[in-house]
């Protein structure tokens, strides 16, 4: 499959990726797109001219309508869009429609409901363990039974871009007697990936691992900010609450799932073996992760890069247990893998752990996010014709606390 839009051949956003974005030009109403290339090519009026039976859509301002519509939908709009950029007979009708990135402002791509952020990767949570109760065993005795999570504030998910104001609150040092308030002095970054629910589920009715994928419609780079420092103190023991709850960055592009598909591979291995309703279907192996690698960079250097394969908790692990209880997902729901750490100290996705706690700096002297500093998390994956793709970026600047 070769597409005919210049310039998209054997780039990062070739025929087999096509990632999904709401865009507008000036003056215009925002209304959804798909990314060839460093083109966007407006959905609404080639399918109205087509006659397509979901047309209607395309001219929303948030692809929850086209999620909603479901999974043979998601699959036969993106064979549509791939015959409409690979086939030379669709040019004339198509070209008109594609705009330039340059021209272009992308909106928050989804309309989010719930948010729920977990803790699935093993060497962030050991190494978030060593960091915060030097004295205990790194990991609580739940961590390797069920993927350890919490509800976050899906109304503070903000796009790609958008600045990140430092946050104030409480905090207190071991070695203060009582808290102190004012701008956080320990922001801090966590890597993530997000997995945007399309189809809903109904209340009382948990989703199967095997239904992942008719249910989920795709993934969004995600950056969860964190002021440790808030997060220390209040943490316990309900869990995070307003040292996560400021901004939560997700990128602009969702990539639909499809375009993983030659992505997956087993998780590392799981011990103990997880309780039924956590695992596949009877013969279908161990639980499959994502072979997708992150990159932290820090003012334009590159400080980390995490591999998302490295991952304890599969996507459809976190989903599974989700909805166990009965809790239902709506479209638009987003639920995050938790902080991307591999076991090796180039591979950690926050600086809490690059600096371990504070004490060991990194990049030029930083422990934790300075006034002014730009973070940029970027993600590629293996495409399915042998390439890679790359998902979309997640960058936010830090903006002086309001005081
Ligand atoms: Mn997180």
């Amino acid at each position: 499959m070769t597409t005919w839009v210049d310039g998209a051949a054997g780039s990062l956003f070739d025929i087999d990726n096509l990632p999904y974005g709401v865009f507008s030009r000036p003056g215009e109403e925002p209304r959804v797109g798909v990314r060839i290339g460093d083109l966007v090519l407006d959905l609404s009026p080639v399918a109205a001219a087509e006659m397509l039976d979901v047309h209607h859509v395309f001219q929303e301002r948030s692809l929850n309508a086209l999620m909603a519509e479901g999974r043979l939908v998601r699959e036969s709009v993106r064979r549509w869009v791939t015959g409409l950029l690979s086939d030379g007979t669709e040019r004339d009708l198509v070209e008109p429609h594609l705009v330039p990135l340059a021209d272009v402002t992308l909106h928050l791509p989804v309309e989010v409901g719930d948010y729920v952020d977990f803790y699935a990767s093993l060497d962030h949570a050991t190494n978030v363990g060593r960091i915060f109760r030097p004295d205990g065993e790194p990991l609580l005795p739940n961590w390797r039974h069920l993927p350890v999570g919490y509800h976050g504030r899906s109304g503070t998910v903000v796009g790609s871009g958008t600045p990140v104001t430092r946050p104030q609150g409480q905090r207190k040092s071991p070695t203060d007697d009582t808290p102190t308030f004012g701008p956080s002095t320990r922001l801090d970054i966590e890597a993530e990936l997000g997995f945007v629910v399309g189809t809903p589920s109904s209340i009382g009715e948990p989703v199967s691992y095997d239904d992942f994928a008719d249910h989920v419609f795709g993934v969004v780079g995600l950056n969860d900010w964190s002021a440790r420092d808030i997060q220390a103190w209040e943490y316990v023991p309900l869990g995070p609450f307003l040292g996560k709850s400021f901004a939560t960055s997700v990128s602009r592009w969702v990539t639909p799932l499809e375009a993983l598909d030659a992505a997956w591979v087993d998780v590392p291995g799981q011990d103990p073996t997880p309780l039924p309703y956590l695992r596949p279907g009877t013969g279908a192996g161990p639980a499959r992760g994502l072979d997708i690698g992150v990159e932290v960079v820090l003012n334009g250097a590159v400080v980390s890069r995490p591999p998302y394969r490295t991952m304890y908790w599969s996507p459809a692990q976190l989903l599974a247990h989700l909805t166990v209880n009965g809790a239902s997902v709506r479209t638009g729901d987003l639920y995050a893998s938790g902080t991307i750490s591999g076991p090796e100290a180039g591979q950690r996705g926050s600086f809490l752990e690059l600096s371990w706690g504070g004490t060991e700096p990194f990049a030029d002297g930083r422990t934790f996010l300075e006034d002014g500093d730009e973070v940029v998390l970027r993600y590629t994956a293996p495409g399915t014709a042998g390439g890679r793709i790359a998902l979309g970026e997640v960058t936010g600047r830090v903006e002086p606390a309001r005081e």
